[in-house]
């Protein structure tokens, strides 16, 4: 096995990748803020962080990945500063800040679904782990590293020297950055909130006791807690969208570093920005986001077009998003299914040289524009329809772009995502014996035009091209 090369934010250099436990990796994704849907830039994110995770285990890796929800204390002002996201969204949508972070983390898991990003091992949330975060800010308390004042208790940058690390930034342009959100009482203006007191004379939906008083947790102080309690001695990689560099991960490092006096991660993996035509980040505070349901799903596009999207540029380069990027990679994907199809249906045997060049270019800093070059390679080459199959499913299992069920499921026919999903519950119906819910769902399939041939081959679905 090759070695693996990661580019490391905080050396600003590709690494050699060692894990700290032999064959196993502990990762860990920071996850959405719930209180909107997850935007085409935060599915950037989380693609990146999945062909990450699948190129650790095609290299043999086990991995322990983590994925958190942020259902608390993340502010409008992405500082101390504003309100509570949740409890905005909550307003916005006039229902509890409980209500909607189940809503919305349910839309993020289905989003990620149709990208066949797959599940984390831990799913966790900032309201499960209260009780962790406030035993961390009292570490912190008692080795001198924290302050009050009215709103809460802050973090005291000036104590930990290396506050720079990941940002590489002179602490005068930390501090410019920090000072769009002024707050007198801090000592520094990088200084941050890691408990904040609910507001006096007001309620806030969520809330707990603390030995400072009743209120909340800081925003950054949960991504510190749960990586330590879950990954504890398998701090490997964290990774996250370039946003996170100067502030969220910034913190993240000092009060962790602080509370347990080693390092936290060994690496740190950012992607770039999905942008908008222009160049301005696409982000739910500016309200310039699509959706995967906005932006594919609606218009019948596969949303695994916009993995291609993804997987065709560097996670580290820039991207601006345009409908015409998604629609000819939905193009070109469709044109994948199609030679893969016409491979036929017999599996070969997977090819060394190719897999080898394939391995080379995903270990070389996660190059999936080379891999899927490679990709294209393989089926212009000198080999057999069915080792070519072999090598192209093996593929797969890192590109994830249903190259084998998408070319069966005769997508080649333009068969729409919507009939897809139908012909996916009709197959699960089916295997639950449940006879009438497979039948409503044939006779639904074939009303919207469709015909569905039963083999032992599996199912296909096709236009009716006689109505
Ligand atoms: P949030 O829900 O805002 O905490 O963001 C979730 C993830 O998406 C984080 O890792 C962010 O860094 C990342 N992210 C946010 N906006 C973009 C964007 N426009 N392009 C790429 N990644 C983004
Ligand atoms: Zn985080």
């Amino acid at each position: 096995m090759s070695d693996i090369f990661l580019y490391n934010t905080l050396s600003r250099e590709e690494e050699k990748f060692i894990s700290i436990k032999n064959g196993e990796v502990g990762l860990y994704t920071c996850g959405p803020t719930v209180y909107n849907f997850a935007h085409l830039g935060n599915l950037r994110s989380y693609i990146f962080g999945n062909i990450l995770k699948n190129v650790l285990l095609y290299n043999g890796y086990k991995v322990k990945h983590i994925i958190n929800i942020t259902d608390v204390g993340h502010l409008t002002g992405d500082g101390d500063m504003g309100e509570d996201k949740m409890e905005k969204g909550a307003m916005r949508e006039g229902k509890s800040a409980w209500e909607i972070a189940e809503f919305f983390t349910k839309a993020f898991k289905d989003d990620l679904k149709k990208l066949n990003i797959s599940e984390p091992t831990i799913w966790c949330k900032a309201t499960d782990y209260i009780k962790e975060q406030i035993e961390l800010v009292q570490i912190l308390e008692k080795k001198g590293y924290t302050y009050l004042t009215s709103d809460g208790v802050y973090y005291d940058t000036s104590k930990f020297p290396d506050y720079n690390k990941l940002s590489h930034l002179k602490l005068e342009d930390l501090i410019e950055g920090a000072r769009v959100e002024i707050n007198e009482e801090k000592k520094n203006p990088t200084d941050f909130a890691l408990w904040k007191f609910s507001p006096q004379n007001q309620k806030r939906q969520m809330e707990w006791d603390s030995p400072w008083g009743i209120g909340f947790p800081g925003w950054h102080i949960e991504c510190s807690a749960m990586s330590l309690k879950l990954l504890g001695d398998q701090l490997d990689i964290h990774c996250g969208g370039i946003d996170h560099i100067n502030v969220h991960h910034t913190n993240e490092i000092a009060q962790s570093e602080a509370a347990t006096g080693h390092k936290f991660f060994n690496y740190w993996m950012h992607n770039a920005f999905m942008n908008v035509v222009g160049g301005k980040k696409m982000a739910k505070s500016e309200g310039n986001f699509l959706t995967l349901e906005n932006a594919l799903l609606k218009k019948n596009i596969n949303p695994l077009a916009y993995r291609l999207v993804c997987l065709q540029v560097s996670y580290r380069k820039p991207m601006e998003y345009s409908d015409d990027i998604v629609i000819s990679a939905s193009q070109a994907l469709n044109n994948l299914y199609r030679r893969v199809f016409e491979l036929g249906k017999e599996v070969g045997q997977v090819n060394k040289e190719y897999k080898e060049k394939f391995i080379l270019a995903l270990n070389d800093d996660l190059n999936t524009p080379q891999a899927i070059a490679i990709l294209q390679e393989v089926l212009k080459a000198d080999l057999s329809a069915s080792d070519k199959l072999a090598t192209i499913i093996d593929f797969d299992k890192v590109l994830a772009l249903d190259l084998q069920i998408g070319s069966q499921n005769s997508i080649v026919n333009e068969v729409p995502e919507r009939i897809e999903e139908l012909l996916q519950s009709r197959e699960e119906a089916r295997q639950n014996r449940d006879w009438n819910e497979a039948d409503r769902l044939r006779k639904e399939i074939e009303e919207a035009g469709y015909i569905i041939e039963d083999s032992k081959d599996g199912v296909r679905v096709s236009k009716n091209n006689n109505l």
